[in-house]
């Protein structure tokens, strides 16, 4: 039985609600799942209730876009308490920039000559944080483009036409909201931007310095070569491993949670964490 630390639901960028995603936990023999939207942890509280009825154990979490020497990284959170004042003022901050950022996008769209209502766009956002995928779902469906990876190629990624930056955290900040919450934190598929760990050693030195408690090991598109450097890594910072899926849902067709024929998530995992936690306290 795997679990699955990585997921996304319509209360970010996914598209199934907390409970489908429970559900579909639950059909696949899924022991334990954790709901890691983007910058918002507003559908914890459905996650747990629907995991309670359908004997999944749910795992609080956050993915939280940060920079690092002005790259992108995401940090994971677990079992860190929104109502936590600080944790719960950045969040609402990051959705304050995020929403400010969208309707300059929206702007920049419409002198391209592709005008998108902000109504439109909280449409195909439904609730919860809304982003730039939100948009690159709408250029598809109007067929501007046929791909979203195309659209953040063409439009909205850093360099392109109707790219906008917003106010991000440091990874370090990051790090230490989710610990001051009670929180694990953890670094997310730590070579999506550096994929032959080189930048690594050095990232981690540093966030391990701020409080980092662990590093995700199992990632779909993790590499033998690369866990065997992960797992070097963790030894040597003395982190604990995570793991999961990144299920986005219908928006990314192939894709599916933890297990079978996807990556497996060993459960002791969630012991080691568990242990790490309670051992802070
Ligand atoms: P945002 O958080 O609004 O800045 O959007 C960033 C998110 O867009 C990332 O977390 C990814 O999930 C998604 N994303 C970034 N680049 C691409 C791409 N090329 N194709 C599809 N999704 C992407
Ligand atoms: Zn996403
Ligand atoms: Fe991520
Ligand atoms: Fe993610």
């Amino acid at each position: 039985m795997s679990i699955d630390l990585h997921t996304h639901s319509n209360f970010s960028d996914g598209t199934m609600t907390p409970t489908e995603l429970v559900a579909m936990a639950r059909d696949k023999k899924i022991s334990a799942l954790a709901l890691t939207d983007h910058d918002t942890m507003a559908g914890t509280e459905e996650a747990i209730l629907a995991g309670e009825r359908m004997g999944v154990e749910i795992v609080p979490g956050i993915e939280i876009s940060v920079l690092y020497n002005h790259v992108e990284y995401h940090v994971l959170g677990y079992w860190a308490d929104p109502c936590y004042s600080p944790l719960a003022a950045a969040l609402e901050r990051l959705q304050g920039a995020r929403a400010e950022r969208n309707g300059k996008i929206l702007e920049k769209l419409k002198a391209l000559g592709i005008p998108v209502t902000a109504e439109e766009l909280q449409r195909v956002s439904e609730q919860g944080q809304t982003g730039r995928p939100h948009i690159a779902r709408i250029l598809v469906q109007r067929g501007v483009v046929l791909t979203m990876s195309q659209a953040f190629d063409q439009f909205l990624k850093k360099g392109e036409a109707a790219y906008v930056s917003r106010f991000a955290y440091s990874a370090a900040e990051a790090v230490a909201l989710i610990r001051q919450a009670g929180g694990l934190a953890v670094l997310a598929h730590p070579t999506q931007n550096d994929p032959e760990v080189i930048r690594l050693p050095a990232v981690l030195d540093d966030l391990v310095g701020a409080g980092l408690d662990g590093i995700e090991l199992y990632y779909p598109t993790h590499s033998n070569k690369v866990k065997k450097k992960l797992r070097a890594l963790a030894v040597e910072h003395d982190l604990v491993l995570t793991g999961g899926s990144d299920y986005h849902g219908e928006v990314r067709p192939g894709t599916s949670l933890a297990g079978g024929k996807n990556i497996f998530v060993p459960p002791e995992l969630l012991e080691k964490m568990k242990e790490r936690l309670c051992l802070r306290s």
